[in-house]
């Protein structure tokens, strides 16, 4: 029998996560013991604080390895409901909270939930990989505003307003951006509230996953707070992945409208169930300890960005503004499109370019197709300036041989 003709349609027409893949070919080319320096993974390279690793050991101890209800346990729901009041302002209860595993899975589940083949979710581009995959999954429709470069890739409320129709769902908000590294200011975040105010129909989802990864003193808003008349629709995504470098544990979390927390648990109870239990406790721990390590860690970004924006400057061909958040520059490297690497290789658009510096140069980045902006190049910065620096040295090597 042909298997693949038995799998569903959507899982058919779905694309694989071009993030996945890259990381997924780097990790291969590791085993064969060639030495790739990966910047093509989102993914912070320091360990976990000792206390977090302490709590992870304790829930084993203490035989916390059992089903837990499966949204979350309360202790949990309760420090996410300290964090959104110490850090954006946000008052909201338990019953508003719901955990799962990972930031993808909150996304995921939020939409699974709400989209009505022929839904519509406007999404500003770039953006991140699985938005658009994700909706077309569940019947929707992706509706892509694009982010205007010579703004920094924001959109305008204008954009924003003509993107908008009666099927229109939600409004998927990402800042600070993955891939652009672009921030929204409290005033912007106002003035695009200002427009979702005159459509009681949408509801937004904001995704803060890089909030605590914000440069050179800027302040972090979110759009509930920004906009508390929108509060009652909007859906806060966060985790723990990305501030407290805990990716492998997939925690994620989320605050809304109680129907579509009650909802995101109903699926969860049919389909995952709860997020594992230790990385639960582990979660607790990052979010009620001592927030000490974001601010040394966001100094030592910060210097990373630098190095890897001015050694970017210095190189012929590829060229990037400065990511006011995340952990990405977004290379403009439309230069480089119809020349030809040192191997021969037509250099045809950026996803043959991210193959060839994989190939040639052993340095893995993620083509901007994929984020749905064509002609650039994303490279993470969360690795150490040892890394970095023969990253920027094998880069400068591969364009030097361009012709
Ligand atoms: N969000 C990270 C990235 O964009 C992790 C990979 C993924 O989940 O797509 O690289």
């Amino acid at each position: 029998m042909d298997i693949i003709s038995r799998l569903s349609d959507n899982i058919k027409h779905m694309p694989p996560s071009a993030t996945m893949i890259m990381v997924e070919a780097a990790r291969h080319m590791k085993a064969q013991g060639i030495d790739v320096i990966n910047l093509g993974a989102g993914e912070p390279d320091f360990n976990v604080d000792p206390h977090i690793c302490h709590a992870v050991i304790e829930a084993i101890g203490k035989g916390q390895t059992k089903y837990t209800s499966v949204d979350g346990i309360s202790e949990l729901k309760q420090a996410i409901c300290e964090k959104f009041k110490r850090d954006n302002g946000l008052i909201y209860s338990p019953s508003q909270i719901n955990v799962s595993p990972g930031g993808k899975a909150v996304i995921y589940n939020a939409l699974a939930v709400s989209l009505n083949p022929g839904d519509q979710v406007i999404i500003p581009t770039p953006c991140w990989v699985s938005y658009p995959d994700m909706v077309k999954f569940f019947g929707g429709a992706p509706v892509i505003i694009k982010g205007d470069q010579s703004r920094g890739f924001k959109i305008s409320p204008k954009q924003l307003d003509a993107a908008i129709t009666d099927k229109t769902k939600w409004f998927i908000l990402n800042s600070p951006s993955n891939p652009t590294g672009l921030v929204y200011t409290q005033t912007e975040l106002r003035a695009l509230g200002e427009v979702l105010q005159a459509y009681p129909h949408i509801m937004i989802l904001a995704d803060d996953i890089y909030e605590h990864i914000i440069y050179d003193g800027q302040e972090f808003a979110t759009i509930a707070q920004a906009c508390p008349t929108l509060y009652s629709r909007v859906l806060t995504m966060n985790g723990v992945s990305k501030a407290y470098a805990m990716t492998g544990l997939r925690i994620g979390f989320a605050a809304g409208p109680e129907e579509v927390i009650k909802a995101m648990a109903k699926i969860m109870g049919q389909s995952s169930s709860n997020p594992a239990s230790i990385s639960q406790w582990a979660a607790l721990a990052a979010l009620c300890g001592s927030q000490s390590e974001l601010k040394s860690r966001l100094k030592i970004y910060q210097k990373r960005r630098d190095f890897v924006c001015q050694s970017l400057a210095a190189l012929p061909l590829i060229s990037c503004a400065v990511p006011q958040g995340a952990f990405y520059v977004f290379a403009d490297i439309s230069k480089l499109i119809g020349r030809h690497t040192k191997a021969g290789t037509l250099i045809a658009d950026d996803k043959l370019l991210a193959q060839a510096l994989l190939e040639e140069a052993h340095l893995a980045t993620i083509p901007g197709t994929a984020f749905y902006c064509s002609g650039f190049l994303r490279l993470s910065f969360a690795a150490d300036m040892d890394r970095l620096s023969d990253a920027m040295k094998r880069l400068g090597d591969f364009l030097k041989d361009v012709h």
